[in-house]
């Protein structure tokens, strides 16, 4: 007997993360749990436990230097980020109006959970020893773990755990969380293929998962408005309130600061990228640091106005 694996999910086949995202349509009641049995731990995650190809190693140039702080910063705070996320999807959990959207957030939850032990657990490949993992994880995240991560988690807590507002929980995540942070897991793939593949692979498997993420978020918001238009208003304001705190938070400089130090570590280890090109007809050696964030920065805002537009809540944007 073979298991169906849809092509949304699978390793082979599956779209990128952008033109997935923006693309295909999927709802809560195909993504339920029986769907997510067999497309995500029989399709998407077989044979790579760790999110990835267990046959690829980290390189030395990873373990120490440019590359290694780069890494660790990153896969830190994206560790903490989606360990706050599972928590916090709890509440949607709880709050589900319905069996589809309850299971579907069920698996949600196990998907970041799982992508925060990755993001973790890749710290001890980069050397990291395992009975300071925890310790370190803090230490690199730091200082925007106070900055950035807590004021997100304190934002949905109040809207998903104190107000129990479900759908205003759903547009938090699919538009503020996920949406502003799924492009920089894209650039995230693009730049570390030629470096360590092995991360490559941990971005390629988190960003076939937030494919699904995204838009069945955008399918349950979609629905929610259009048989309760009277809720529109205040989920319009709700996301105006959430870009503009994204805009107040000091992301940008954190992700400059990684850039930069990536930056380092391409000119110390040019002839590892080669002519390796991260997006076509632009080789990686010649990106810089603004460059490679003001694309990211652009995708996220294509993908935040597409979907919006989705939902009927294009007001949001001006
Ligand atoms: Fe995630
Ligand atoms: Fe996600």
């Amino acid at each position: 007997m073979t298991t169906h694996i849809p092509r949304e999910a699978d390793w082979d086949q599956a779209p990128g993360l952008l033109e997935g995202a923006m693309d295909l349509e999927l709802t809560a009641q195909q993504c339920n749990l029986r769907y997510w049995l067999q497309a995500v731990p029989q399709g998407t995650l077989r044979g790579r436990p760790d999110g990835h190809d267990p046959a690829l190693k980290v390189g030395e140039h990873m373990k120490k230097g440019p590359f290694f702080d780069a890494l660790t910063q990153e896969y830190s705070f994206r560790a903490l980020a989606e360990e706050k996320a599972t928590r916090v999807l709890s509440f949607l959990v709880a709050n589900a109006p319905d069996n589809d959207t309850m299971e579907f957030y069920s698996t949600q939850l196990l998907d970041e959970c799982r992508h925060s032990m990755i993001f973790r657990n890749h710290l001890l490949s980069l050397g990291i020893p395992e009975h300071r993992l925890v310790q370190a994880v803090d230490e690199f995240a730091s200082p925007y773990r106070e900055t950035v991560l807590v004021p997100l988690e304190d934002r949905c807590l109040e809207v998903m755990r104190d107000n129990r507002d479900f759908i205003g929980g759903v547009v938090m995540m699919t538009i503020i969380l996920e949406g502003a942070l799924a492009p920089a897991a894209e650039l995230s793939e693009r730049k570390w293929r030629p470096i360590n593949p092995a991360a490559a692979e941990i971005d390629k498997g988190a960003g076939i998962d937030e494919i699904r993420h995204l838009t069945v978020g955008a399918d349950v918001g979609r629905r929610h408005l259009l048989a309760h238009p009277e809720d529109k208003d205040r989920v319009v304001e709700m996301i105006r309130e959430g870009m503009n705190m994204w805009d107040e938070l000091p992301t940008h400089q954190m992700v400059y600061d990684r850039e930069v130090r990536f930056q380092e570590g391409l000119t110390q280890y040019a002839d590892l990228v080669g002519d390796y090109e991260i997006w076509p007809g632009r080789r990686l050696l010649d990106t810089t640091p603004q460059e490679r964030q003001d694309t990211a920065d652009q995708w996220s805002d294509d993908m935040k106005e597409k979907r919006l537009k989705y939902m009927g809540l294009e007001e949001a944007l001006v």
